[in-house]
């Protein structure tokens, strides 16, 4: 079962590099690798494990051109936005380099009599599997707090994204990462679950797809390893009044547009109170028209494709079911006539329940807006979604703002501002969304164990 992992242009469908995939033995042999050098990576202090994960950081600002381009040309998202990815994911590396080891810290408990302490120590071989929307980023966010936190990583990357995932492998390497502390498994996903059996292999991360995340968590709970899930959204974004309504139009534009709507906590569902509604609907309208297709390397390109064919096709027939269930088309709803793959920007009104619109995640330059009466028709029709990531409440009043973030049921809230990721703040969601947390404390103790020393 050897097929080939191969990267694909889309923005003109050029093959653009092809890798075959790796045997079993070959996969076999890295997973012991990456176990032999935990039992060396775990003894080195936090500051020493830092100093490798910062010189990483350090390795990649130098690449950030290169870095940029491979991105951009592999998923086909614009120049811009993949330096931003390559700056953002640069960030973290540093930031937990220089943050990781304090997070870590020994804590101690009060006791009668004697001592207590709870110490993170690192569980063993994890395997992250990742998708291809933030090629840097989300590898950088999972490798970044478990490599200073002791454990050894293996890689599993999107099968579309074989060389963004080959040069983060290359930094660690370069950085002076011992071998087999960072590992990069060129494997198709149908083999990925002979990698969770390994009784070597102690915990899984997954962002992507809700099916890729109940699978891997099944093949996970069978082996007894722990799991952390980032999986889909359909992140509300509302907007209470119209004080700052040209900041908030243009936060909604950046909020669905940014990455060519290909995130998980890209605004999905606009919900707009009456004052707004009609002025929202014709401003967004003359923005997602204004849009410029183009070669995404080229900077005054501002509609870039999506990242394959079968997103493009996939994305165009949810929008062309919903309008055929009764929604209106405010603009856009198809492909742009040229190659690679590209969508129009599109927004739907009038969309409601048991329309796919209404019910999918869409994954895309596809904006639905929600016409609501009032706060509580807000709050009911954002509950209304099998997902539960991310939120965003636009208000002059703060302090309405955050008591309508509290009856979200989601597991980040953002207000006057789109839901966005930093390096210091935790990610993840409920629901179908997933469970656990990435970044900040709580996702630098998901893959540790709470050791209680208990001295008399
Ligand atoms: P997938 O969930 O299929 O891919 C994400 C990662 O999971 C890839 O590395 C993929 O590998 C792997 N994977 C897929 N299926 C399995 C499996 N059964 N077991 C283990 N690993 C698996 O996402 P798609 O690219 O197919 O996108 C489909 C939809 O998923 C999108 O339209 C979007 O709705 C959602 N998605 C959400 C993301 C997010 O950030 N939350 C990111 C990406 C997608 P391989 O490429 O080899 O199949």
């Amino acid at each position: 079962t050897r097929t080939s992992i191969t990267s694909v242009n889309p923005y003109d469908n050029e093959v653009l590099a092809e890798f075959p995939a790796m045997s079993d033995e070959e996969v076999d042999r890295a997973v012991a690798a990456a176990h032999d050098a935990f039992q060396g990576w775990r003894w080195f202090s936090p500051a020493e494990r830092a100093s490798v994960v910062g010189r990483a950081g350090e390795l990649m600002r130098e690449r950030r051109e290169e870095l940029a381009r491979t991105v951009t040309l592999e998923m086909g998202k614009l120049i811009g936005e993949s330096r931003g990815e390559v700056d953002l994911a640069a960030d973290i590396l540093g930031y937990y380099a220089e943050q990781g080891p304090a997070l870590l810290a020994d804590r101690p408990l009060l006791v009668e009599e004697g001592k207590a302490v709870v110490a993170s120590r690192p569980l063993g071989v994890l395997l992250g599997i990742m998708p291809w929307n933030y090629p840097l980023y989300q590898v950088a966010r999972f490798a970044a707090p478990n490599l200073v936190a002791g454990n050894t990583i293996l890689l599993k990357h999107a099968s579309n994204c074989p060389q963004s995932a080959l040069a983060f492998e290359r930094l660690f390497r370069d950085a002076g990462a011992p071998p087999g502390v960072y590992t990069n498994l060129l494997l198709p996903s149908s083999r990925v679950g002979r990698v969770l059996d390994n009784r070597r292999v102690r915990g899984v991360s997954l962002t992507g797809s809700d099916r890729a995340g109940a699978s891997t968590a099944e093949r996970a709970g069978r082996n007894i390893d722990k799991s952390v899930l980032e999986l889909g959204g359909s992140d509300p974004f509302i907007v209470l009044d119209a004080e700052d309504f040209d900041r908030t139009v243009e936060a909604a534009a950046v909020g669905r547009l940014s990455n060519m709507g290909q995130s998980c906590v890209s605004a999905k569902r606009m919900i707009l109170l009456p004052d707004v509604y009609d002025r929202f609907v014709e401003e967004l309208r003359r923005r997602f028209a204004s849009l410029v297709p183009g070669d995404p390397l080229d900077p005054r390109t501002t509609l870039a494709p999506l990242s394959s064919e079968q997103a493009a096709k996939t994305l165009v027939s949810q929008v062309r079911d919903t309008v055929d269930q009764g929604a209106t088309l405010v603009t856009g709803g198809g492909r742009i006539d040229r190659p690679g793959a590209f969508v129009q920007a599109t927004i739907l009104t009038d969309v409601r329940p048991g329309m796919r619109a209404y019910e999918e995640e869409l994954f895309g330059p596809v904006a639905v807006l929600y016409r609501v009466a009032g706060e509580d028709e807000a709050v009911a029709l954002a509950n209304d979604n099998p997902y539960g990531l991310g939120g965003a409440i636009f208000s002059r009043d703060l302090r309405r703002a955050e008591r309508l973030a509290e009856r979200l049921d989601v597991g980040m809230v953002w207000i006057n501002h789109p839901t966005s990721s930093h390096p210091a703040l935790p990610f993840g969601g409920v629901k179908c969304s997933g469970y656990g947390r990435e970044l900040s404390d709580l996702g630098i103790n998901e893959f540790v164990n709470k050791k209680l020393i208990r001295t008399f």
